[in-house]
């Protein structure tokens, strides 16, 4: 018997999936009737997902009790002073049941994301409302940017809709696909806003600039362009480190075609992130990107847009980026790992160290789990119902349950038990809260899409009412202070000899979830070895990192991928301007050999 379900880790594919018995082993395959799926699933869930040791037991306070009497002292723990702080290891929509059970309780629930919210805030002040372009439109484009975003590890299902394209690829390492590009733009990170700015006067300045559709939908182009021409230009290609030829050749692929934007969430990592998409969707708006076939700026987008969401209820929020866990006696931890995956770790295991109650509930034993005095084992997306949307094409699919769980309790009994157990009222049947979900898709071929699923977005304009396009006309910048090289340039950061710290997904991990490493990929001019072992710090901390060398790394960079184990000692907890984000990559770091 072959079960149709699908993938729920944190990723932009959201592959469907096909489960079947051979000689009594369970098989994952990709569902090849759907399609987005393209042959194979990837290898973390060939690989990792199987064979990754589970937390069996409940526990509390170290000894092994039933999972009857750990939620007993979950239920007496749990008060208006609780918070609950929940990952993205699992991104069925049942996930966010317990935010339910905290509104019950008059608790905490967090506000602001560790991925895409400042991005996310760009995006909306231009569009005003954050729509999937889908693979198809993608698949429609002559020339596809692919900017600040490893498409072979975070979104490798993408690749067969770009096949063929003429491919400029934006990054500061020479990512796979870049190696495959008709042009790399080895960017100077956090330089991407700087980028857009110039490539849209450049736009302007050649006459490319869409103004048939921009007297339409974006009518306040030719201000745009007078806020680019406050940019100065020879400054501001001297700190990218790139020459006006490359611009110029960037200008020649993207004039008079059909153009789509591939960016990732890399760019976006700073206190700046809401600027940075704001101004490379004003770029695609300057070139009339937006409602065409085979044109658009693709970034993570709203996975519930257009949903009626029953868990969107109301709670008190604290900051999910800074979380104050030490202001709460009593902390759920939900599918994540905040000891690791936070930014300024050392701070983060402090104050999750003073939190008299801390509970895990989660699949792996990890940093958290190890801080914690009560551990109930979850359950894995394959041994429960639930409905994945996604942030990276349309489609919804309804994820069945393929196998039983002895020992773990999913997201929705855990409510329930804790519900029974407080004696509060007021929660649905799972089977009802699923039901309210299905019935909102819309259904086309077989396939499930999201209600808000527009085969080409923004055709008829923008925000909720076809508004215009609202283009960026301000930057504030604090972290380089050059004054956005306007009038004055007061500093030339590009004399600091500490690097840039760059922390993209690695292939065999989904964030900290599975396996961990200690490497740090430096460009080999900076002196080390293969092997070295050396000391990165930031103003925030330090930790001893093993060398791997690379041509592929700037030579103002080190790259130490998201599931290092303690690369979070050397990131910042600030919040971006806009976005509530987190800005992982605004940090510079010293080295040397330990
Ligand atoms: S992790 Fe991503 S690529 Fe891998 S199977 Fe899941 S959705 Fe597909």
């Amino acid at each position: 018997m072959t079960i149709k379900s699908a993938c729920g880790f944190d990723c932009y594919d959201a592959c469907a999936i096909e489960a079947s018995y051979e000689d009594g082993e369970l098989k994952l395959q990709a569902d090849n009737s759907h399609p987005y799926s393209n042959g194979a699933l990837c290898r973390v869930v060939n690989q990792e997902l199987l064979k990754a040791t589970r937390i069996t037991k409940p526990m509390i306070d170290g000894k092994e009790v039933s999972m009857s009497e750990a939620l007993d002292e979950v239920a007496r723990v749990l008060d208006s002073n609780s918070l609950l702080w929940r990952g993205s290891g699992n991104f069925g929509v049942m996930q966010q049941i317990t935010d339910v059970l905290m509104s019950k309780l008059d608790g905490y629930t967090t506000k602001g994301t560790l991925c895409d919210g400042a991005g996310d805030a760009g995006v909306l002040e231009g569009r005003g409302i954050n729509k999937t372009l889908s693979p198809q439109q993608i698949a429609k484009a002559d020339v596809v940017v692919v900017w600040g975003r490893n498409i072979t590890v975070t979104n490798s299902h993408l690749m067969p809709f770009i096949e063929g394209k003429e491919l400029i690829v934006i990054d500061p390492i020479k990512i796979p696909i870049a190696k495959k590009a008709n042009l790399h733009v080895q960017i100077k990170p956090r330089m991407d806003y700087y980028l857009a700015i110039m490539l849209a006067r450049f736009v302007f300045m050649d006459g490319c600039e869409d103004n048939s559709w921009c007297e339409e939908f974006a009518s306040e182009y030719e201000e745009f362009y007078e806020y680019t021409r406050e940019h100065r230009i020879k400054a501001i290609l001297e700190e990218m480190g790139i020459d006006l030829a490359i611009m110029g050749q960037m200008i020649e692929y993207i004039r008079d075609k059909k153009v789509v934007f591939l960016v990732g969430n890399g760019v976006q990592k700073y206190s700046i992130g809401s600027y940075v998409l704001h101004a490379i969707d004003s770029l695609g708006a300057t070139l009339g990107l937006f409602g065409k076939e085979g044109c658009g700026v693709d970034f993570i987008s709203n996975s519930k847009l257009g949903f009626d969401n029953p868990f969107d209820v109301k709670s008190k929020k604290v900051h999910k980026v800074n979380t104050p866990f030490s202001k709460h006696n009593t902390v759920l931890v939900q599918g994540g790992n905040p000891a690791e995956s936070m930014p300024n770790s050392n701070k983060v295991r402090d104050e999750l160290s003073k939190v008299s109650n801390l509970i895990y509930f989660g699949l792996y034993e990890n940093e958290t789990s190890r801080l914690s005095r009560i551990v109930i084992p979850a359950k894995n997306f394959l041994e429960k119902d639930d409905i994945r949307v996604s942030y990276g094409h349309g489609y919804v699919h309804k994820m069945n349950k393929v196998l039983e769980c002895e020992f773990g309790i999913s997201e929705y009994e855990f409510t329930k038990e804790i519900f029974a157990r407080l004696k509060l009222d007021g929660l649905k049947s799972e089977d009802e809260y699923i039901s309210h979900w299905l019935k909102q898709v819309k259904v086309e071929e077989n396939t499930m899409l999201s209600p808000s699923y527009e085969e080409i977005p923004y055709q008829d304009g923008f925000g909720d009412d076809g508004d215009e396009f609202e283009f960026i006309d301000d930057f504030d910048d604090d972290f380089i202070d050059t004054k956005r090289f306007r009038k004055i340039r007061k500093k030339k950061h590009s004399d600091d000899e500490r690097l840039w710290l760059i922390t993209p997904k690695a292939s065999n991990s989904i964030n900290t979830q599975f396996n961990q490493h200690n490497k740090a990929t430096l460009h080999p001019s900076l002196g080390y070895k293969q092997g070295d072992m050396i000391e990165l710090s930031s103003e925030y901390g330090s930790a001893i990192f093993e060398v791997e060398l690379s041509e592929d790394v700037r030579v103002d960079c080190v790259v130490v991928k998201a599931n290092a184990k303690n690369v979070n000692v050397l990131t910042p907890d600030i919040v971006s301007e806009y976005g509530d984000g987190a800005c992982y990559q605004e940090v510079k770091i010293t080295h040397k050999k330990v």
